[in-house]
């Protein structure tokens, strides 16, 4: 098997690493750790989306750029390597976007997409409730159809992207009698229609990246469904995969990956770089194995994908894999760098410029959010083994 790119994968992998390296030396962003999930930058979204680089492989006809599937895989893979602030435009790229083209109307698709290729429509992912999270079908957000309109009530939690988001996706139940995954259907709206209140989560790490989203009467036009009518949970599925299929599960923290390498090659113990030393020297040749297993269980997804395959069984293994790989990541680094190691960055004492107690803390959410291990460790027993169900 030839796992090189090709020449050509090749030049488009410098012209990413220029765009970026070039961006940084003019100071429109600074490398960050989580910067796909938690670096919001609308400048920075904005200079990608004019080079083309957000619907990368979405078709021509609606303003992508029809390319491969590997061709967005080099162009993540650097924008996680630089640490970019592409969080106002990663999910719409990622899934949302793919949603609309699939399961969307034609007039869906004139409106929707060219605000997000314009890199103007960020898209929050609105699922989890408080009491639906693994067991997304148990939601009780109701969209009660009301004419031309539905009516939402209901509140979600964890939505991404919600002190920033344009647009929110929203997964309700317009048919309570149904089987619960049987009367749920999806909505792109805009996240300004009356009746939506966003309430800020601080997080483990100070962050509010995510919020609270409470649905008050509001009003959204039947326009705004996605698919088919109760179809939603079937249509989600789909989606999921694409949510757990690349390298962000695995390279959000690459910017703390290659600053602990450096640290232990430059930092002086008994005379001796600290990377030579027997107890950090097998902590990072363990994690250099997994960081290389996992990248080529994400380059396997991506190979499913450019068959036109979406990769389930594929995504839930790499994304289980990747992100045991980050949390293993964020506890060594911290090991190694020892008690200064667990200062924040606003301290000029913190070693690293402070990007340990970032990720050891956000890694502990990485196992949860999109499915969580006993979850993807699930889909990869029945699916893909072919053992049976528990339930
Ligand atoms: C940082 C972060 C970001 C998030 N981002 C988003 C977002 O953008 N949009 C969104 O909609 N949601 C988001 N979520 C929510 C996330 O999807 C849920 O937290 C997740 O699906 C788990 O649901 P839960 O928290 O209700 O836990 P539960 O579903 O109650 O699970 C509790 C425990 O039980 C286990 N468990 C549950 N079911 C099974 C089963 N069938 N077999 C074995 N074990 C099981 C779980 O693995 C877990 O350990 C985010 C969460 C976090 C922490």
């Amino acid at each position: 098997m030839d796992f090189e790119f090709t020449l050509e994968q090749e030049a488009w992998r410098k012209e990413v690493r220029s765009f970026l390296e070039s961006e940084i030396s003019k100071g429109t962003f600074k490398p960050m750790v989580d910067g796909w999930i938690q670096g919001y930058s609308p400048e920075f979204t904005k200079k990608v989306a004019a080079r083309g680089w957000i619907g990368l492989t979405w078709p021509k006809q609606y303003g992508g750029q029809g390319r491969s599937h590997t061709d967005r895989l080099i162009l993540t893979e650097e924008m996680l390597r630089y640490g970019a602030p592409a969080a106002c435009h990663w999910f719409a790229d990622r899934q949302i976007g793919r949603a609309i083209l699939a399961y969307g109307t034609e007039e869906q698709k004139q409106e929707l997409l060219p605000k997000i290729l314009a890199g103007e429509a960020y898209v929050g992912l609105g699922m989890s409730e408080p009491q639906a999270g693994s067991d997304l079908a148990s939601l009780k957000t109701r969209a009660v159809q009301d004419g031309d309109y539905y009516v939402v009530n209901g509140q979600k939690m964890w939505t991404s992207c919600a002190r920033f988001m344009t647009h929110v996706y929203l997964v309700a139940r317009t048919d309570p009698d149904a089987p619960k995954s049987r009367g749920i259907s999806e909505f792109v709206i805009d996240a300004k229609t009356p009746g939506i209140t966003i309430r800020p989560t601080i997080d483990i790490t100070n962050s509010e990246a995510w919020g609270e989203v409470f649905y008050d009467n509001v009003r959204v036009h039947k326009k705004y469904l996605i698919g088919e009518k109760n179809r939603g949970f079937y249509q989600i599925l789909n989606q999921l995969d694409y949510e757990r299929a690349g390298l962000e599960r695995l390279m959000g923290n690459y910017v703390l990956y290659d600053a602990i390498l450096k640290y232990t090659k430059e930092t002086r113990r008994r005379g001796k770089p600290i990377c030579e030393e027997p107890g950090v020297r097998t902590r990072l040749a363990q994690l250099g194995v997994e960081f290389e297993v996992g990248r080529l269980l994400t380059y396997r997804v991506i190979q499913v994908m450019e068959k036109g395959i979406s990769p389930n069984v594929e995504a839930a293994m790499a994304k289980w894999y990747c992100t045991t790989f980050e949390q293993h990541l964020g506890t060594v680094a911290t090991d190694i760098l020892g008690l200064y190691g667990q200062l924040w960055k606003e301290s000029k004492w913190a070693p690293i410029a402070g990007l340990a107690p970032h990720s050891f803390l956000a890694s502990k959410g990485y196992s949860l959010q999109g499915g969580t291990n006993e979850v993807l460790k699930n889909i990869v027993a029945t699916r893909g083994l072919g053992l049976p169900s528990s339930t």
